[in-house]
């Protein structure tokens, strides 16, 4: 185990600590950060917005590291099949995140081939995207599921064509300076306004044949051995079917 590999993991085992403290008492202070929230569908003021219907300047191709191929037509983004899945260039450990996604209108093919995309909490758990209106597949790999392992607690899919919206808290998994899993992740989702993952515990990563926790891993088509234990990026997937997206941004926690 190197020195770098320690270091890494002595900073990220001491920079996760973001869980309320109780207070107890009638204290008036500290204060918390006074914020604008959410209005008319804005992002809040401490919101890191990755996509604004303008560009796609936060994020890269997740091979080659070039700008993003997708489509951006009146601020909506489309994915352009088979041009690559999209990482984004910032990393991130606990976060709120809020996306919206639309299943083309005219359905194509059936069950994992139709509307089928996801958004990769640190490269390596996904929150499934897929077209579930009235389109069986397995259940833990419809819209709403941490894929191949949850699914939904209910099916609150759109029909296709219309905007849904994931409202996601993510708890990134936190490791010993050993690299030991000390605490898995957990997912919380909410699909158009609906719970459908309440704290979900994650088993590990989600594309491998068994779920894994690695503290040196290979995200999801990166391509490369790194360091999991510490903040990583997102991954927005081309599944090879059209899906389009817009008001992407989250708030690190
Ligand atoms: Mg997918």
């Amino acid at each position: 185990m190197n020195k770098l590999f320690l270091l890494l993991s002595f900073l990220s085992v001491s920079s996760v600590s973001n869980a309320q403290t109780a207070i107890l008492g009638n204290p008036v202070g500290p204060l918390p950060e006074t914020i604008t929230g959410v209005i008319e569908g804005s992002p809040p003021s401490d919101a890191i917005v990755l996509f604004d219907g303008v560009n796609m300047d936060a994020w890269k191709h997740v091979g080659s590291g070039e700008a993003s191929q997708w489509h951006i037509d009146d601020g909506v983004l489309t994915v352009n099949n088979g041009s690559g899945t999209l990482v984004s260039k910032q990393s991130f450990g606990d976060i709120q995140l809020h996306i919206e996604w639309r299943p083309s209108e005219e359905i194509i093919g059936e069950g994992q081939s139709r509307g089928n995309s996801g958004i990769f909490m640190q490269s390596l758990f996904e929150i499934q995207m897929l077209d579930s209106w009235e389109n069986p597949t397995y259940v833990n790999g419809q819209a709403g599921s941490v894929y191949h392992q949850y699914p939904p607690l209910v099916n609150a899919s759109n029909p296709p064509g219309e905007w849904q919206a994931y409202d996601i808290i993510f708890t990134a998994p936190i490791y010993d300076r050993d690299g030991t899993l000390q605490s898995p992740a957990y997912v919380t989702l909410i699909h158009n306004g609906v719970l459908v993952q309440n704290h979900t515990e994650v088993l590990g990563s989600t594309f491998p044949a068994v779920p894994e926790y690695k503290a040196i891993c290979e995200p999801y088509e990166i391509g490369e051995t790194m360091d999991c234990t510490g903040k990583l990026p997102l991954l927005l997937q081309d599944h090879g079917q059209v899906v389009s997206f817009r008001n992407i941004w989250l708030r690190e926690l």
